[in-house]
């Protein structure tokens, strides 16, 4: 007789789902509200990236998603372990199967006085492999991210591109279905950072590992499959990339939405808001086929200005 799965209708689902998700800081006597409402879906093996000014809470939603600190309210889902509810104990077991993680200070990743082999070694010996299991695997995965030749130096003897691909080995040691990486490129040039990317790329199509990118990098866009926006703590934006082919030509497209949460809340761009001179409250009109949104100060019968 065949067993179902236990978590089968968490597979069927997204990989990561959060719902509403606040997280608030609080320092001395102050609050800091750092994810307001949130609302997030990632779908297994997808190739996606986060993007939004410093302090929109960017690297706070991704700490919650890898389960290095806990949601203060609302729903957050990954591969259907509850990260609201989930136990001090089962929260390690997480972070230990479920996710790798690549932080942007090399530094953070990577063991200055190890090898590269030795480095990758290290998570899988903390989990248990054989030594000599562990050297096979490590050597495996540094020929997967391409550093064959670069086996037996320590990261000061690599550049900060090999150092980053070191440090995405590492993460992906004991085959997390889940990578995230916290402006992996931040340090990098842009040959380094060219490589990095590529990398998750093809990591991405052949093992399908789901990857969450945060990064500043302007040229995003036109690497992975959607670029999510975080304004203030809540998504505001998101673009697809289309790839199609006219006249012999592959040509990239780029569809771009504003998100609207489970409340009908949606993120008006601020320089719309500015032209328009829209502060507090605005006229909300349904037209044929549209929403039209009003400076308060217009009547709806002035019709569209020009
Ligand atoms: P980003 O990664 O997009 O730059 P962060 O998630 O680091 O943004 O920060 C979001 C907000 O939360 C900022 O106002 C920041 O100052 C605050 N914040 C982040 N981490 C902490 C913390 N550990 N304690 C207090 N406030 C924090
Ligand atoms: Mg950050």
């Amino acid at each position: 007789m065949s067993q179902q799965a236990p978590d089968s209708e968490a597979a069927a689902g997204p990989h990561v789902l959060c719902e509403d998700l606040f997280k608030i800081y609080k320092v001395a006597n102050l609050e800091v509200v750092a994810l307001r409402g949130l609302d997030l879906k990632v779908q297994r093996g997808e190739l996606m990236a986060i993007v939004g000014s410093s302090g929109s809470g960017k690297s706070t939603l991704l700490n919650l998603v890898a389960g290095l600190d806990k949601p203060s309210a609302g729903r957050a889902f990954v591969a259907g372990a509850d990260l609201v509810t989930i136990s001090e104990p089962e929260m390690v077991e997480y972070r230990r199967t479920q996710v790798g993680f690549v932080w942007q200070q090399t530094g953070r990743n990577l063991v200055p006085y190890l090898s590269a082999v030795e480095n990758v070694e290290v998570p899988l010996v903390l989990a248990g492999v054989s030594s000599r299991k562990a050297r096979e695997r490590a050597r495996q995965l540094l020929d997967d991210v391409g550093l064959t030749e670069r086996l037996h130096h320590t990261p000061e003897q690599m550049s900060g591109g090999e150092q980053q691909r070191v440090s995405i080995a590492v993460a992906l040691a004991n085959n997390p279905p889940l990578l995230l990486a916290d402006e992996p490129t931040g340090e990098l040039d842009s040959i380094g950072a060219d490589s990095v990317f590529e990398l998750f790329g093809n990591l991405n199509r052949r093992y399908g590992v789901t990857i969450i990118i945060v990064t500043h990098d302007p040229h995003i866009a036109s690497r992975v499959d959607r670029v999510v926006a975080i304004r203030d703590g809540r998504t505001s934006t998101e673009s697809f990339r289309r790839v199609s082919e006219r006249r012999n030509t592959i040509e990239v497209t780029h569809d771009e939405f504003v998100l609207v949460d489970s409340a009908g809340r949606l993120q008006i761009p601020r320089a719309y808001l500015d032209r328009l001179n829209i502060h507090d409250r605005a006229r909300v009109l349904l037209g044929d086929g549209l929403v039209e949104v009003l400076p308060e100060d217009r009547s709806p019968s002035e019709g569209p200005s020009r």
